[in-house]
Order: structure tokens, then sequence, then C-alpha cells
């Protein structure tokens, strides 16, 4: 894959000094997060969000947003994908980490999504404190890999993988029927049961990836005899009647910048009538980043927009949802 055009040509003129590109509350982009005039525009290969927006293929902006005020509680960004490049930097594990700590997010799970993302996981884990891991095959490369009778030497790696103590979910796993079509429902739902039981038998949690598939994802959840104990519904995009079912069966619901997004009642609907012991936080970063900077790149320490827009749905204070949340994340993944 090469690198776009728009990419390789954005100026950097500003030498960028603290202090500078500063948001409209006066505060600065994280200093990692700001171009330097020398940066390289990435390799080819790596894994990186579209410079275009997906639907209208408009060009997005690439400048990281500046950052949030801080929140006095912190809470952990319990899904997010630090091996996809965005923007015009190269963000680091630890840089990436301290500029969440500075707002109060102190601390995220990295997922790992196929066998080469669970291999940066795992190295990102081991060499940064404040990660915890998630490992599986997403649903659209299950698909894809089974296709190619690939799929279950892909699989194998993921268990040995997620065995490691710092590995905390199993995920993302579940269903895509917006990317994934007919043809690879067959695969899908098989390597979600596989997944279903690996987390069971580990004893972890598992991390769910429903995009326009709530029916068959409750069904199959239903119909599993030995689920994992923590359920989490990564990027939670149901209604308030799939957040009934999900109070009902103890099911976890992460939520992510959409929740912010104006035109989506139906989800702030279901965030307020989520368990207040269920509810949980996420970017999906690079991927979903809150108002007011949609269409710009995503990274943990954007949490607290989503945190506060949460408490303003909940009609509850921002602290009483932070500490709600950071328990929540406790009671699923364990310590750090
Ligand atoms: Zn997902
Ligand atoms: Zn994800």
């Amino acid at each position: 894959m090469s690198t776009p055009d728009d990419v390789r040509a954005t100026p950097s003129t500003d030498p960028a000094g603290p202090g500078d590109r500063v948001g409209p509350l006066g505060a600065a982009v994280p200093a990692a997060y700001r171009p330097a005039a020398d940066e390289v525009p990435g390799v080819p290969g790596e894994r990186r969000r579209q410079p275009t927006e997906e639907k209208s293929r408009r060009k997005r902006r690439l400048e990281y947003p500046p950052a949030p005020e801080p929140l006095a509680v912190p809470v952990v960004d319990n899904h997010t994908h630090l091996d996809f490049r965005d923007g015009l930097v190269t963000v680091d594990v630890h840089q990436a980490m301290d500029a969440a700590a500075a707002v109060g997010v102190a601390g995220a799970v990295q997922v790992g999504c196929d066998v080469e993302s669970a291999r940066f996981t795992l190295a990102a884990i081991e060499a940064e404190p404040r990660l915890l891991g998630a490992v599986a095959i997403h649903p659209n490369d299950a698909a894809r890999l089974a296709e190619r009778g690939h799929l279950d030497a892909a699989l194998e790696q993921i268990e040995q993988m997620a065995a490691h103590p710092r590995v905390r979910a199993v995920g993302e796993t579940g269903l895509d029927y917006y990317r994934t079509g007919p043809e690879g429902v067959g695969a899908q739902q098989e390597a979600f049961r596989w997944h279903l039981d690996l987390a069971h038998r580990l004893g972890k949690a598992v991390q769910i990836h429903d995009r326009d598939a709530h029916d068959d994802v409750v069904r199959i959840l239903l119909d599993t005899p030995d689920l994992p104990e923590k359920v989490v519904f990564h990027c939670f995009s149901g209604d308030a009647s799939l957040a009934r079912t999900c109070n009902e069966h103890g099911w976890h619901m992460s939520f992510a910048g959409p929740v912010t997004f104006a035109a989506n009642d139906d989800l702030r609907a279901a965030l307020a009538e989520a368990r207040e012991d269920l509810v949980l936080v996420e970017t999906d970063a690079p991927f979903l980043t809150p108002h007011p900077h949609r269409g710009q790149p995503n990274a943990p320490y954007l949490v607290p927009l989503t945190v506060r827009r949460m408490a303003e749905v909940r009609g509850v204070e921002v602290d009483a949802l932070s500490a709600a949340v950071a328990a929540n994340t406790r009671r699923v993944y364990g310590e750090f």
C-alpha cells in the first residue's frame, strides 16, 4: 500500500513548539501527536486509517485534536488499536499512554485483531505497564482467512497468545454483516463460537464486535452453554431494547465516540437504559473520534470527551460516572 499523496504532500511549516496548535479552549495538542518538520510519512504495508471519509471519500483532517480537560477520577480506555497509524505522526505506546495519563486516562486495553496485530499487542503489554491486551481474529478477517483455508492455523496462534497473563480478554470477535457478505456468515459464526469457548476455557473476558448483527450475536450468546463470565459488547451500537437484554444477562456495554454524534439518539437511549455496573468506555482509536473532532484521528487521550457526554446523557456527575466505569473496568479485566 503506497502512501496517499495528500499525506505525503502535507506541508509541515509549523515548528510546533509547546503551546502551539492551540485548541478552542486554549488546550494544546499533546506534544507526541504534533507533526515534526522531518516526519517520515509512514512505511509501505503498515496499518493505517484511510485519509478519506469512508462513505463520502472526502479528505479527512489529519491533525490530532487538542487534549480535552482532564478527568478528575481516572478511567481506562477498554478498547484501542495502537498499532493502527493515523494522522501525520508516529506515536509509540509509551507516548500514547503518557498523553492519556495527563488527562485522567490511566490505562488502556490494546486489541490485536489478527495474528500480526496480536504479536504487536504482546510486545506492547510487556513494554508498557499501563496496557493490558486482548487478542482474536476479527470477524471480517475470519471470513477472509477461512476462504483461503488459513483460519485454523491463525486461531491456533491466537490461542497461544491469549494465554499470556496480561492478555485479559479474547477479542474482538463476533459478527460483522456490514463488511462481510452472506458468503462469510458461516465462517464468522463458527469463529465467534470458537473464541467464546476459548475465553471460557481461559477464564478471560470476551470483547464482542457486533455490526449490523445484533439478533445473531444475542442468539449465539444465549445458545452457548458455557459462556465466559465477562461479556463485553465493544463499541455498543444497539438501542434501548438491546441494552435491556444486556442488563438482564449481565453483559457489559462499552460506549465509544458515536454516543457523542448528533444523530445517535437511539444509542443515547440505550446508554440511559444501561445498568450502571455494566457501563464501560472506549475509543476504538484511531477510529470513531468523538464530537467535536469527528473525522480527525482518535487516540486514548480523547476519552474524556466521551465520558463527559455519557455523564450528561445519564444525568449524573462526571466524577461519579468515571468512578463507576473505573470499577467496572477493574472487575472485567483485573488489575494492571
Ligand atoms: Zn470492532
Ligand atoms: Zn476495534
